[in-house]
């Protein structure tokens, strides 16, 4: 009997992303954290993208680079109100110091400046025949949330737990009446972190279907477990990931990625 192992099927190859260049318009400050620049470009390969979570990602270097197979410095973030016939969209980008790319470029963006960007994607759009509806996330969340909210069915019922730095933090989030929204407050020693308030929300009868995303700890180490495993919530009724990470930047936040998947691997 031949002991041949099976031969491994090649992954297909992934079709190279687009890469749009956009040119900054305005800016405008929504809170002392974070700053809405608003761009310009030709826009055709966000036409048909409908996802409320649509992110792409900003190249801080030679886009060329993607083309030899190489990696150029990148940033993700989550696409505004993209409208392709005008060629607008907007990109709210959180101010967190002068540590890193992205954020002290988006600070430094003048009207005129140039970057490119490499997209988009997305995988998520609020399920209208959910029971209800659940989102949490912290500042790097709260574009992609406020799009989702907007997106729910008058009528829908659910929670929305945003968590920024203090109250002139705080930023306008529409939602619908039947959504409860709760601003957690990281300076203030009373309010409880992301996922105690997740924990803390009474659980609805019915299907959930949810989006909780942000520092990376809090939601894939806290609230995660909390909606699989505590409440049994189907994988596909969720979409959760760490949008960043206490300490690491983007590139070294993919390698804690990678570890925590090869460690969940290794163990089922
Ligand atoms: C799908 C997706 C969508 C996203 N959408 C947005 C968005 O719309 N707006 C947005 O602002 N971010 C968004 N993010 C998060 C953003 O990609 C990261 O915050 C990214 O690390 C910022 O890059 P940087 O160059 O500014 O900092 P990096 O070079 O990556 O990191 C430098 C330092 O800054 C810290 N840092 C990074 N981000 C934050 C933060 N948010 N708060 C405090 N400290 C931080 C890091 O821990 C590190 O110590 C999104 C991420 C994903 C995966």
């Amino acid at each position: 009997m031949s002991t041949t192992p099976p031969a491994r099927l090649a992954k297909p190859a992934k079709a190279p992303q687009p890469v749009t260049l956009l040119t900054v318009e305005g800016k405008e400050q929504l809170s002392p954290g974070m700053v809405r620049i608003r761009f310009s470009g030709d826009l055709a390969a966000f036409a048909g993208t409908d996802w409320t979570d649509r992110y792409m990602k900003f190249i801080f270097g030679d886009p060329a680079l993607l083309a030899q197979g190489e990696r150029p410095t990148m940033r993700t973030y989550s696409v505004i109100a993209p409208d392709v016939a005008a060629g607008t969209l907007s990109v709210d980008f959180v101010v967190h110091g002068d540590e890193g790319v992205a954020g002290p470029w988006a600070t430094a963006a003048q009207p005129g400046d140039t970057i490119n960007v490499r997209g988009p994607n997305g995988a998520y759009t609020p399920d209208p025949s959910a029971d209800w509806h659940l989102f949490a996330g912290d500042e790097a969340a709260i574009p992609a949330i406020r799009q989702s909210l907007a997106a729910l069915p008058a009528g829908a019922q659910g929670y929305a737990v945003l968590q920024v730095e203090g109250p002139s933090y705080q930023q306008e989030v529409a939602v619908p009446e039947g959504v409860a929204l709760t601003w957690l407050h990281r300076s203030d020693p009373a309010h409880p972190g992301l996922a105690d308030a997740v924990r803390a929300l009474p659980w609805r009868e019915g299907r959930v279907h949810a989006f909780v995303h942000g520092e990376a700890q809090a939601v894939m180490h806290e609230i995660r477990p909390y909606l699989f495993t505590e409440r049994a919530v189907p994988r596909a009724d969720v979409s959760i990931s760490g949008y960043w990470r206490q300490g690491r930047t983007e590139e070294s936040f993919r390698e804690w990625k990678a570890a925590l998947a090869r460690a969940e691997e290794a163990q089922a």
